[in-house]
Protein backbone atom coordinates (compact mmCIF):
# COMPACT_ATOMS: atom_id res chain seq x y z
CA UNK A 1 0.00 0.00 0.00
CA UNK A 2 1.48 3.30 -1.02
CA UNK A 3 2.03 5.46 2.07
CA UNK A 4 0.08 8.50 0.41
CA UNK A 5 -3.10 6.31 0.58
CA UNK A 6 -3.44 5.70 4.08
CA UNK A 7 -5.85 9.15 5.40
CA UNK A 8 -6.82 10.17 9.03
CA UNK A 9 -10.45 8.94 9.64
CA UNK A 10 -10.46 11.85 12.13
CA UNK A 11 -8.92 15.29 10.19
CA UNK A 12 -8.39 13.62 7.02
CA UNK A 13 -4.77 14.44 7.45
CA UNK A 14 -1.63 12.45 5.57
CA UNK A 15 -0.72 9.57 8.11
CA UNK A 16 2.85 8.13 8.79
CA UNK A 17 3.69 4.83 8.16
CA UNK A 18 5.51 3.30 11.77
CA UNK A 19 6.57 0.26 12.24
CA UNK A 20 3.23 -1.69 13.64
CA UNK A 21 0.80 1.04 12.85
CA UNK A 22 0.37 4.56 10.76
CA UNK A 23 -0.19 7.76 13.13
CA UNK A 24 -1.82 11.04 12.06
CA UNK A 25 0.45 13.87 12.00
CA UNK A 26 -2.34 16.73 13.49
CA UNK A 27 -4.10 14.72 15.69
CA UNK A 28 -2.44 11.85 16.63
CA UNK A 29 -4.72 8.77 15.65
CA UNK A 30 -3.59 5.75 15.40
CA UNK A 31 -3.97 2.52 13.30
CA UNK A 32 -2.32 0.07 15.11
CA UNK A 33 -1.72 -3.58 13.82
CA UNK A 34 -3.39 -6.43 16.08
CA UNK A 35 -1.76 -9.30 16.78
CA UNK A 36 -3.49 -10.93 13.71
CA UNK A 37 -2.11 -8.97 11.17
CA UNK A 38 -5.13 -6.39 10.61
CA UNK A 39 -4.89 -2.87 11.31
CA UNK A 40 -7.94 -1.12 12.63
CA UNK A 41 -8.82 2.00 11.72
CA UNK A 42 -12.42 2.28 13.07
CA UNK A 43 -13.28 6.54 13.76
CA UNK A 44 -13.57 7.32 17.74
CA UNK A 45 -17.21 7.48 17.65
CA UNK A 46 -18.62 4.15 17.00
CA UNK A 47 -22.50 3.95 17.30
CA UNK A 48 -24.14 1.17 19.29
CA UNK A 49 -24.94 -0.44 16.47
CA UNK A 50 -21.62 -0.53 14.88
CA UNK A 51 -19.90 -1.63 18.14
CA UNK A 52 -22.30 -4.65 18.05
CA UNK A 53 -21.72 -5.37 14.74
CA UNK A 54 -18.32 -5.97 15.33
CA UNK A 55 -18.62 -7.70 18.50
CA UNK A 56 -21.51 -10.43 16.55
CA UNK A 57 -19.46 -10.77 13.16
CA UNK A 58 -16.12 -11.14 15.73
CA UNK A 59 -17.81 -14.34 17.73
CA UNK A 60 -20.25 -15.82 14.37
CA UNK A 61 -18.22 -17.30 12.30
CA UNK A 62 -20.61 -17.57 9.35
CA UNK A 63 -20.36 -20.23 6.97
CA UNK A 64 -21.78 -17.75 3.79
CA UNK A 65 -21.61 -20.16 1.30
CA UNK A 66 -23.61 -22.83 3.29
CA UNK A 67 -26.15 -20.08 5.12
CA UNK A 68 -26.60 -17.92 1.76
CA UNK A 69 -26.32 -20.85 -0.43
CA UNK A 70 -24.02 -18.87 -2.37
CA UNK A 71 -22.80 -22.01 -5.40
CA UNK A 72 -26.74 -22.61 -6.06
CA UNK A 73 -27.45 -21.31 -9.55
CA UNK A 74 -30.04 -18.71 -8.02
CA UNK A 75 -26.67 -17.13 -6.00
CA UNK A 76 -24.35 -18.25 -8.49
CA UNK A 77 -25.52 -17.08 -11.44
CA UNK A 78 -25.65 -13.27 -10.14
CA UNK A 79 -21.96 -13.40 -8.36
CA UNK A 80 -20.69 -14.58 -11.63
CA UNK A 81 -22.70 -11.76 -13.83
CA UNK A 82 -21.45 -8.93 -11.42
CA UNK A 83 -17.84 -10.79 -11.25
CA UNK A 84 -17.53 -10.93 -15.18
CA UNK A 85 -18.11 -7.05 -15.40
CA UNK A 86 -15.78 -6.13 -12.66
CA UNK A 87 -13.15 -8.06 -14.57
CA UNK A 88 -13.26 -5.81 -17.57
CA UNK A 89 -11.43 -3.38 -15.47
CA UNK A 90 -7.71 -3.25 -16.63
CA UNK A 91 -5.51 -6.17 -14.84
CA UNK A 92 -3.68 -4.47 -11.51
CA UNK A 93 -5.38 -1.74 -10.68
CA UNK A 94 -6.33 -1.05 -7.23
CA UNK A 95 -9.82 -2.64 -6.02
CA UNK A 96 -11.51 -1.95 -2.57
CA UNK A 97 -13.79 -4.38 -1.20
CA UNK A 98 -16.00 -3.02 1.76
CA UNK A 99 -17.32 -5.78 4.21
CA UNK A 100 -15.60 -8.04 2.50
CA UNK A 101 -16.88 -10.98 4.87
CA UNK A 102 -15.73 -14.46 4.11
CA UNK A 103 -14.47 -13.41 1.19
CA UNK A 104 -16.60 -15.76 -1.90
CA UNK A 105 -16.42 -12.41 -3.94
CA UNK A 106 -12.76 -11.11 -3.18
CA UNK A 107 -11.24 -14.50 -3.95
CA UNK A 108 -11.98 -13.79 -7.47
CA UNK A 109 -9.82 -10.85 -7.41
CA UNK A 110 -6.99 -11.41 -5.19
CA UNK A 111 -4.95 -13.14 -7.92
CA UNK A 112 -5.52 -10.39 -11.05
CA UNK A 113 -5.61 -6.75 -9.25
CA UNK A 114 -4.61 -4.75 -6.45
CA UNK A 115 -6.54 -6.30 -3.40
CA UNK A 116 -7.40 -3.73 -0.16
CA UNK A 117 -9.86 -5.88 1.90
CA UNK A 118 -12.00 -3.97 4.51
CA UNK A 119 -14.34 -5.16 6.57
CA UNK A 120 -15.80 -3.72 10.53
CA UNK A 121 -14.61 -6.88 11.87
CA UNK A 122 -10.81 -7.54 12.82
CA UNK A 123 -11.70 -11.64 13.01
CA UNK A 124 -13.76 -11.56 10.06
CA UNK A 125 -10.54 -10.29 7.99
CA UNK A 126 -8.17 -12.39 10.19
CA UNK A 127 -9.92 -15.75 9.14
CA UNK A 128 -9.88 -14.86 4.99
CA UNK A 129 -5.81 -13.66 5.59
CA UNK A 130 -5.32 -17.55 6.54
CA UNK A 131 -7.18 -18.03 3.37
CA UNK A 132 -5.89 -15.78 0.88
CA UNK A 133 -2.49 -14.69 2.91
CA UNK A 134 -0.06 -12.05 1.25
CA UNK A 135 -1.79 -11.94 -1.67
CA UNK A 136 -3.70 -9.14 -0.56
CA UNK A 137 -2.51 -5.82 -0.34
CA UNK A 138 -4.10 -4.68 2.89
CA UNK A 139 -6.66 -6.27 5.45
CA UNK A 140 -8.31 -2.78 7.98
CA UNK A 141 -10.69 -2.85 10.00
CA UNK A 142 -12.98 0.09 9.10
CA UNK A 143 -16.32 1.47 9.10
CA UNK A 144 -18.14 1.36 5.67
CA UNK A 145 -18.77 5.33 5.65
CA UNK A 146 -15.74 6.71 6.83
CA UNK A 147 -12.81 4.96 5.32
CA UNK A 148 -9.17 5.56 6.22
CA UNK A 149 -7.81 5.94 2.64
CA UNK A 150 -6.86 9.24 0.81
CA UNK A 151 -9.38 11.06 -1.93
CA UNK A 152 -9.11 8.91 -5.62
CA UNK A 153 -6.89 5.78 -4.14
CA UNK A 154 -9.04 3.08 -6.01
CA UNK A 155 -10.11 2.31 -9.64
CA UNK A 156 -12.76 0.08 -8.09
CA UNK A 157 -14.81 -0.06 -4.94
CA UNK A 158 -17.38 -2.89 -4.49
CA UNK A 159 -19.32 -4.20 -1.78
CA UNK A 160 -21.63 -7.86 -1.67
CA UNK A 161 -24.63 -7.70 0.54
CA UNK A 162 -22.98 -4.53 2.63
CA UNK A 163 -25.10 -1.22 1.94
CA UNK A 164 -27.97 -2.15 3.87
CA UNK A 165 -25.57 -3.17 6.96
CA UNK A 166 -24.82 0.48 6.97
CA UNK A 167 -26.29 2.94 9.05
CA UNK A 168 -26.00 6.35 6.50
CA UNK A 169 -25.99 4.35 3.60
CA UNK A 170 -26.24 7.71 1.60
CA UNK A 171 -23.02 9.28 3.29
CA UNK A 172 -21.40 6.32 2.15
CA UNK A 173 -22.10 6.24 -1.41
CA UNK A 174 -20.42 9.83 -1.18
CA UNK A 175 -17.12 8.22 0.94
CA UNK A 176 -17.35 6.15 -2.28
CA UNK A 177 -16.95 9.13 -4.79
CA UNK A 178 -14.13 10.48 -2.85
CA UNK A 179 -12.35 7.21 -2.37
CA UNK A 180 -12.66 6.43 -6.56
CA UNK A 181 -10.57 7.98 -9.54
CA UNK A 182 -12.17 9.61 -12.16
CA UNK A 183 -14.23 6.60 -14.24
CA UNK A 184 -13.68 4.39 -11.52
CA UNK A 185 -16.76 1.57 -10.88
CA UNK A 186 -18.84 1.56 -7.88
CA UNK A 187 -20.98 -1.60 -7.49
CA UNK A 188 -23.30 -2.57 -4.45
CA UNK A 189 -24.73 -5.65 -5.48
CA UNK A 190 -27.13 -7.70 -3.92
CA UNK A 191 -29.27 -4.94 -1.76
CA UNK A 192 -32.70 -5.88 -0.37
CA UNK A 193 -36.07 -4.39 -2.32
CA UNK A 194 -37.65 -2.36 0.06
CA UNK A 195 -41.12 -3.62 -1.19
CA UNK A 196 -40.14 -6.81 0.94
CA UNK A 197 -37.94 -6.45 3.43
CA UNK A 198 -40.42 -3.81 4.75
CA UNK A 199 -42.67 -6.13 5.43
CA UNK A 200 -40.51 -9.19 6.75
CA UNK A 201 -39.16 -6.49 9.29
CA UNK A 202 -43.10 -5.82 10.46
CA UNK A 203 -43.33 -9.74 10.75
CA UNK A 204 -40.05 -10.23 12.43
CA UNK A 205 -41.38 -11.29 15.59
CA UNK A 206 -44.05 -13.96 14.07
CA UNK A 207 -41.03 -15.32 11.63
CA UNK A 208 -38.47 -15.26 13.97
CA UNK A 209 -40.89 -17.84 16.35
CA UNK A 210 -41.46 -20.06 13.25
CA UNK A 211 -38.03 -20.45 12.58
CA UNK A 212 -36.82 -20.92 15.97
CA UNK A 213 -34.84 -18.06 16.40
CA UNK A 214 -34.03 -16.05 19.11
CA UNK A 215 -34.97 -12.28 18.26
CA UNK A 216 -31.88 -11.27 19.49
CA UNK A 217 -29.92 -13.64 17.03
CA UNK A 218 -28.06 -12.67 14.20
CA UNK A 219 -27.00 -8.90 12.69
CA UNK A 220 -28.54 -5.97 14.17
CA UNK A 221 -28.11 -4.20 11.64
CA UNK A 222 -30.00 -6.88 9.19
CA UNK A 223 -32.59 -7.10 11.74
CA UNK A 224 -33.12 -2.72 11.49
CA UNK A 225 -32.86 -2.76 8.00
CA UNK A 226 -35.92 -2.41 5.43
CA UNK A 227 -34.20 -2.39 2.32
CA UNK A 228 -34.12 0.45 -0.55
CA UNK A 229 -36.54 1.20 -3.17
CA UNK A 230 -35.30 1.80 -6.68
CA UNK A 231 -36.02 5.58 -6.58
CA UNK A 232 -34.52 5.89 -3.12
CA UNK A 233 -30.69 3.80 -4.11
CA UNK A 234 -31.52 6.46 -7.40
CA UNK A 235 -31.23 9.47 -5.22
CA UNK A 236 -28.13 8.01 -3.56
CA UNK A 237 -26.16 9.07 -6.68
CA UNK A 238 -26.26 12.81 -7.52
CA UNK A 239 -25.67 13.36 -11.41
CA UNK A 240 -22.70 15.74 -11.07
CA UNK A 241 -20.34 12.93 -9.16
CA UNK A 242 -21.68 9.60 -10.79
CA UNK A 243 -22.79 8.53 -14.61
CA UNK A 244 -24.16 5.49 -16.30
CA UNK A 245 -25.85 4.80 -12.90
CA UNK A 246 -27.48 1.25 -13.38
CA UNK A 247 -29.83 -0.56 -11.10
CA UNK A 248 -30.81 -3.49 -11.93
CA UNK A 249 -33.22 -6.14 -10.86
CA UNK A 250 -32.00 -10.02 -9.20
CA UNK A 251 -34.90 -12.76 -8.25
CA UNK A 252 -38.68 -12.78 -8.45
CA UNK A 253 -39.56 -16.31 -8.37
CA UNK A 254 -36.10 -17.21 -7.01
CA UNK A 255 -36.76 -15.41 -3.93
CA UNK A 256 -39.72 -16.90 -2.85
CA UNK A 257 -37.64 -19.84 -3.80
CA UNK A 258 -34.80 -18.60 -2.17
CA UNK A 259 -36.68 -17.67 1.20
CA UNK A 260 -39.37 -20.44 1.25
CA UNK A 261 -35.93 -23.21 1.42
CA UNK A 262 -35.02 -21.43 3.73
CA UNK A 263 -38.30 -20.97 5.88
CA UNK A 264 -38.36 -24.80 5.55
CA UNK A 265 -35.07 -25.35 6.93
CA UNK A 266 -35.63 -24.10 9.90
CA UNK A 267 -38.84 -24.02 10.53
CA UNK A 268 -38.77 -28.04 10.22
CA UNK A 269 -35.38 -27.69 12.15
CA UNK A 270 -33.92 -29.86 9.15
CA UNK A 271 -30.48 -30.67 9.78
CA UNK A 272 -29.64 -29.94 6.00
CA UNK A 273 -30.98 -27.05 3.49
CA UNK A 274 -33.65 -28.80 0.81
CA UNK A 275 -31.37 -28.29 -2.97
CA UNK A 276 -33.39 -28.68 -6.16
CA UNK A 277 -32.04 -29.69 -8.84
CA UNK A 278 -29.51 -27.17 -10.58
CA UNK A 279 -31.34 -27.73 -13.84
CA UNK A 280 -34.57 -26.60 -12.57
CA UNK A 281 -33.16 -23.48 -10.40
CA UNK A 282 -31.30 -22.29 -13.13
CA UNK A 283 -34.98 -22.07 -15.65
CA UNK A 284 -36.00 -20.32 -12.21
CA UNK A 285 -33.40 -17.52 -12.76
CA UNK A 286 -34.35 -17.28 -16.73
CA UNK A 287 -37.37 -17.26 -16.45
CA UNK A 288 -37.23 -14.11 -14.00
CA UNK A 289 -34.91 -12.60 -16.45
CA UNK A 290 -37.40 -12.68 -19.21
CA UNK A 291 -40.15 -11.79 -16.29
CA UNK A 292 -38.04 -8.42 -15.59
CA UNK A 293 -38.43 -7.09 -19.45
CA UNK A 294 -41.90 -6.47 -18.56
CA UNK A 295 -42.42 -2.87 -18.00
CA UNK A 296 -42.46 -2.37 -14.25
CA UNK A 297 -42.06 -5.51 -13.23
CA UNK A 298 -38.29 -5.01 -11.98
CA UNK A 299 -39.91 -3.44 -8.92
CA UNK A 300 -41.20 -6.57 -7.63
CA UNK A 301 -37.12 -8.33 -7.34
CA UNK A 302 -36.06 -9.05 -3.86
CA UNK A 303 -32.91 -7.56 -4.65
CA UNK A 304 -31.06 -4.37 -6.57
CA UNK A 305 -27.95 -4.74 -8.26
CA UNK A 306 -26.08 -1.15 -8.98
CA UNK A 307 -23.09 -0.37 -10.91
CA UNK A 308 -22.26 3.24 -10.78
CA UNK A 309 -19.08 5.11 -12.80
CA UNK A 310 -17.85 8.33 -11.31
CA UNK A 311 -17.70 11.64 -13.68
ZN1 LIG B 1 -6.10 13.01 12.34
Amino acid sequence: MKNQTIQCVECSSHMEKHDQSWRCKECRKEYTKNEDGVYIAWPNNLSQMEKDEIAYHDTFDENAEETHQLRRPRNYFYHNLVWQYMKKQEKGVDFLEIGCGSGFDAKQFAQDYTLTLSDISPKTLYRLKKVLGEKVAMYVAAEGSTMPFADESFSCVYMFATLHHLEQPRQAIKEYARLLRSGGLFVAAIEPNRFYFKQIKRFRNILCKLTHMKHEDGSHADAEMEGFSQKEIAHFFSKEVWKNVDIRPMWFFAGFLHYMLEFLFRGLKRKERIRLPKIIETAIVHIDEAFFKIPGAKHLCWHWIITAKKQ
